[in-house]
């Protein structure tokens, strides 16, 4: 089975809170909310779009500019249809799908049954059930011999369901004025497809040699019978991806390599702990039928332990697949070795969503302070939304005008909050719940001796800094280079 039960740990946040602390503090928000929403759509607000912009840019720092042969990349989310049928996703991209005849209502098959089983085993305390398979096969069995015990989950009905079928996830769309056949296009379910048909075009262009890879981030589309979990499983989602071009024989070195790169990633840059991720390696049912070896991470999510990302060994499969239908010589010549090979790949995959969800879940920290909570949200200061508040004792126009001198001081180079409404207690709050490492309070002390007082987020200790000397005192802290 591919989760297990979500722990019983009651400090940590779980899913209903996130959605609204995220919508509450402007993380995120439903799409098309005005209109009642569109199931598996999501907006990122004023908090969210730079807490993931900051993780896609640790991701690039981390995967592009730490590895020299590593290089960018942003192709087109409408390719040739033809990429997606050598890609093997017009014939396999699928999942299956059940419709109840009472209710109309579509699942996922494999999630009906996952749910059903993870119910009983709790009643019965034990795992007393056939093991299960992802197989179309498999799951006809099981929704055939209980059904009389699985229930249709909207309508509550038994005995409703179809049988399982395969429905392909890719979402489709036309280019051009007609609308037939000829001009079918798909909205890309991931981001490797566009480095796969560039691998030519970057290594000439960048004259790399064997071993190199290609990174990309950026939107893919998959049309998910059922979205859910709020921004974990979407429709529209957005992939940071590294493709590395290997010679037949390293396969299991680079391997092992990227898995420990990917997992150093996650501790180190991200922040995430030790005690919330674990691997989880693919088991013959689980495997695509071209990777070699497979392992995910598993985050302890608020919904349970899920995968977070992948490593995969891709053997040739995807460059021999491209060969065949484009009918391109892409296989290359090593001159050390003098021999000709096609390359192979290992595969870095995290999706941005994800890391989204797993770094809230990680950061969120409800605290007593005195006799009160406070919730703070304890991130790492280079993924923080806002790095500093600038934030005036009162609103006279004497203390503002300081106020303001001090936010253009240090404005411009990451993102600086002004703020001046509310007791500084309560600003002091609501800064601590969306991260801001830094809260600079200008009082009417700094007009005489030109110095504001600075909190920190964690410790939250106080410490009087000369206004000229504020700028490069916060890019130390924040360990930024100053200009
Ligand atoms: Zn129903």
């Amino acid at each position: 089975m591919k989760t297990d039960k979500p722990d019983k740990d009651k400090s940590k946040i779980n899913m209903e809170e996130l959605v609204s602390y995220c919508k509450r503090r402007g993380f995120v928000f439903q799409a098309s909310e005005i209109y009642g929403g569109i199931a598996g759509f999501w907006d990122y607000g004023p908090y969210g779009v730079e807490l993931i912009n900051n993780l896609k840019r640790a991701w690039w720092k981390t995967f592009v500019y730490q590895n020299p042969n590593i290089f960018g990349l942003d192709s087109a989310i409408i390719q040739s249809p033809k990429l997606w049928e050598a890609s093997g996703h017009v014939a396999g991209f699928v999942d299956p799908m059940i419709d109840c005849k009472e209710c109309k209502h579509r699942f996922r098959a494999d999630h009906v049954v996952e749910e059903w089983i993870e119910k009983v085993e709790k009643e019965q305390n034990a795992p007393a059930l056939p093991t299960y398979s992802e197989s179309l096969d498999v799951l006809n069995e099981y929704l055939d011999s209980f059904k009389k015990e699985i229930s249709c989950p909207n309508c509550g009905k038994f005995g409703t369901f179809t049988s399982a079928r395969q429905f392909n996830m890719m979402l489709t769309t036309h280019v051009g004025p007609a609308e037939d056949d000829t001009t079918l296009t798909y909205l890309r379910p991931e981001t490797a497809g566009g480095i796969y048909t560039n691998y030519e075009n970057v290594r000439e262009t960048t004259r790399a040699k064997i071993p190199f890879g290609i990174a990309q981030v950026g939107k893919a589309f998959r049309n998910e019978i059922t979205p859910r979990d709020f921004v974990f499983r979407t429709r529209e989602l957005e992939q940071m991806e590294m493709q590395y071009f290997i010679q037949p024989d390293v396969r299991e070195e680079e391997y092992a390599k990227w898995r420990e790169f990917t997992w150093n990633f996650l501790l180190d840059v991200i922040g995430l702990s030790k005690e919330n991720i674990s691997w989880h390696e693919h088991g013959e049912d689980e495997k695509a039928h071209y990777a070699a070896a497979a392992h995910d991470v598993y985050y302890n999510f608020p919904h349970g332990r899920k995968e977070l990302c992948g490593i995969h060994d891709r053997t040739d499969h995807d460059l021999t697949s491209h060969m065949k239908v484009s009918g391109r010589d892409l296989s290359y010549f090593d001159e050390a070795s003098a021999k000709r090979f096609t390359p192979n790949i290992i595969e870095s995959s995290m999706g941005v969503g994800r890391l989204f969800v797993a770094v809230l879940t990680e950061a969120y920290i409800e605290e007593e302070v005195g006799d009160e909570t406070r919730v703070v949200l304890k991130l790492k200061s280079e993924l923080a939304p806002v790095k500093v508040a600038i934030l005036p004792l009162s609103k006279k126009p004497e203390l503002s005008k300081v106020a303001k001198e001090v936010f253009a001081s240090v404005a411009g180079e990451y993102n600086v909050e002004y703020d001046e409404t509310q007791s500084i207690g309560k600003r002091y709050r609501r800064q601590d719940e969306i991260g801001t490492p830094y809260c600079v309070t200008v009082d009417f002390e700094s007009i005489d001796d030109q110095a504001v007082t600075v909190r920190d987020r964690d410790s939250m200790k106080q410490e009087r800094i000369k206004i000229v000397e504020l700028k490069s005192y916060l890019a130390d802290k924040l360990n930024l280079v100053v200009r």
